[in-house]
C-alpha cells in the first residue's frame, strides 16, 4: 500500500505558500507516496496544477483531500475547523505554533493526530536539511532589506558622480541568526555600510566575515541550543543605554532578535525612535512575536515623526515561489525519517522525530517534556 501525502491550499490571509511543491511532489512520487493536492493549492505561489504534471492527484474539495491524507504537509497551523476534518490517526507537518493556541494542539491531540511542530526541531547538524525556521528566515532576512532600501530615500551605497560623492546608508541590524546574517549579507550587497550586533558571542566572527562591523553594546547572552536566552534588567539597561546613542547615526535598522517560545525582546523604545533622523527606516522582523521596537505594529507599516516602521508579518510569504521551495524541500527531508520501505515508521529513539513531535497517541508530547519520550 502506498501512502498518502498531501497539501491543500493555505487560508491565512496573505499567506502565499504551498507545503508541497512540483519538484518535491515529484520526489515523493519516485519514493513511491501517493501525492494528493487540493486544486489552486501552489497557484499563489507561482505553481500552477499544471505545474505539477503527473506527480499528483487532486482531490475533489478540499475536504476529500484533509480527510484522505494519511500525510499532510502544512504551511501555517490548521484551523479547528481543519483539525476537525483531519483522517483521525493521520500525521501533521507544518509550522504548528506549539507555543500559542493550546485550544488547536489540544484538539490535534483528541483528534489523535500525530503531529510535528517544525519550530521544535532540534537545531543540530543533522536536522539542518529539516529546519524550516532557518529556510524562512533567510527569506525574511533578505527581503526585510530589500523592503527597507526601498522605503529609504537615500541610495544604500557610495557613489562618486558628477554631481558629486553619495556617502553610503548606514544600516544596522539587530540579532545575528539566520534572518539577521542574511540581512546584513543582502545589506552589504547593496553597498550599504552595515553594522551587526547580537548578545551571543559567537555572532562577532560571522558579521564581521560578511564584511560588516560588530557593534559592541557590552551585553553578552548565550543560551542553550545555540539560542539566546533573556536579558537581566541590567544587561537589558546597559544594553539601552549604549543603544539609544548610536540609534541617531543610522538611516535603516533591521531587527531580528528573538528567544524561543518567549515574546521578542524589546529593544528600540519610543525614545530612541524620537532620536533617530527623520527619514529613516525600521523594518522589524519579530513584529509577529511582539516587535523589538516598541512602536511596531504587527503587520503593518506607519510612521512616528519621520521614523517609518515596517512590521510585516509575511516576509517569507512576499517572497513564496523559493520560500515553499525550500519549505517543501525540508518538510520531504523530514518525511523521510517517518519512512521505513515507503512505509509509515516513526522511530521515538529518533532525537529528531521524538524532539519534533507535538501531539502523539492521544498525549501532548512537545518540548518541555520530551525526555519521556524516548523511554
Ligand atoms: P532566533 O530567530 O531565535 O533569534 C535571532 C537572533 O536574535 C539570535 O541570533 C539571537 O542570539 C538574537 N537575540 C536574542 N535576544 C537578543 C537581544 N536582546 N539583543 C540582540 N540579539 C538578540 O535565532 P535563529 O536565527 O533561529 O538561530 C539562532 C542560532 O541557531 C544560530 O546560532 C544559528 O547558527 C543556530 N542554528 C543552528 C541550526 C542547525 O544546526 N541545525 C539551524 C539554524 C540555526
Amino acid at each position: 500500500m502506498t501512502i498518502t501525502v498531501a497539501a491543500v491550499r493555505e487560508r491565512d490571509p496573505g499567506e502565499r505558500r504551498v507545503a508541497i511543491v512540483p519538484e518535491v511532489a515529484k520526489k515523493l512520487q519516485r519514493k513511491g507516496c501517493r501525492v494528493l493536492l487540493e486544486r489552486g493549492a501552489g497557484e499563489a505561489a507561482g505553481f500552477p496544477d499544471e505545474a505539477y504534471g503527473e506527480s499528483v492527484v487532486f482531490g475533489s474539495s478540499r475536504e476529500a483531500v484533509l480527510a484522505e491524507a494519511e500525510v499532510l504537509f502544512k504551511v501555517r497551523p490548521p484551523s479547528l475547523e481543519e483539525i476537525a476534518a483531519l483522517r483521525s490517526g493521520g500525521v501533521l507537518i507544518g509550522l504548528l505554533a506549539p507555543h500559542a493556541d493550546q485550544a488547536r494542539v489540544k484538539a490535534l491531540r483528541d483528534r489523535g493526530i500525530t503531529s510535528f511542530a517544525m519550530e521544535l526541531l532540534p537545531r543540530t547538524t543533522r536536522a539542518q536539511a529539516m529546519d524550516v525556521l532557518s529556510s524562512q528566515a533567510a527569506v525574511a532576512g533578505y527581503k526585510a532589506v530589500l523592503i527597507a532600501a526601498e522605503r529609504l530615500a537615500k541610495f544604500f551605497p557610495m557613489l562618486t558622480t558628477a554631481a558629486g560623492t553619495i556617502r553610503p546608508a548606514k544600516v544596522l541590524v539587530i540579532g545575528a541568526g539566520v534572518a539577521g546574517l542574511q540581512a546584513i549579507a543582502t545589506a552589504r550587497r547593496l553597498g550599504a555600510q552595515v553594522e551587526g550586533f547580537d548578545v551571543r558571542p559567537e555572532t562577532k566572527e560571522q558579521i564581521e566575515s560578511l564584511g560588516a562591523k560588530f557593534l559592541d553594546l557590552g551585553v553578552q547572552a548565550a543560551g542553550s541550543g545555540g539560542y539566546a536566552r533573556e536579558l537581566s534588567a541590567e544587561e537589558r539597561a546597559e544594553q539601552q543605554r549604549r543603544l539609544a546613542e548610536h540609534v541617531r547615526k543610522v538611516d535603516v535598522i533591521v531587527t531580528t532578535a528573538a528567544v524561543p517560545g518567549r515574546p521578542a525582546p524589546r529593544i528600540i523604545t519610543a525614545g530612541m525612535v524620537a532620536g533617530m533622523r527623520p527619514g529613516s527606516v525600521i523594518v522589524d522582523l519579530a513584529a509577529e512575536t511582539g516587535g523589538n521596537c516598541e512602536l511596531t505594529r504587527p503587520s503593518e507599516e506607519h510612521e512616528v515623526q519621520g521614523v517609518r516602521i515596517v512590521g510585516f508579518t509575511d516576509l517569507p510569504s512576499r517572497g513564496a515561489f523559493h520560500a515553499s521551495e525550500m519549505y517543501a524541500r525540508n518538510l520531504a527531508n523530514f518525511l523521510d525519517l517517518l519512512l521505513k520501505d515507503g512505509r509509515l515508521n516513526l522511530d521515538f529513539a529518533d532525537d529528531l522525530v521524538a524532539g519534533t513531535c507535538l501531539t502523539h497517541a492521544g498525549e501532548i508530547r512537545h518540548a518541555p517534556t520530551r525526555e519521556r519520550i524516548g523511554a
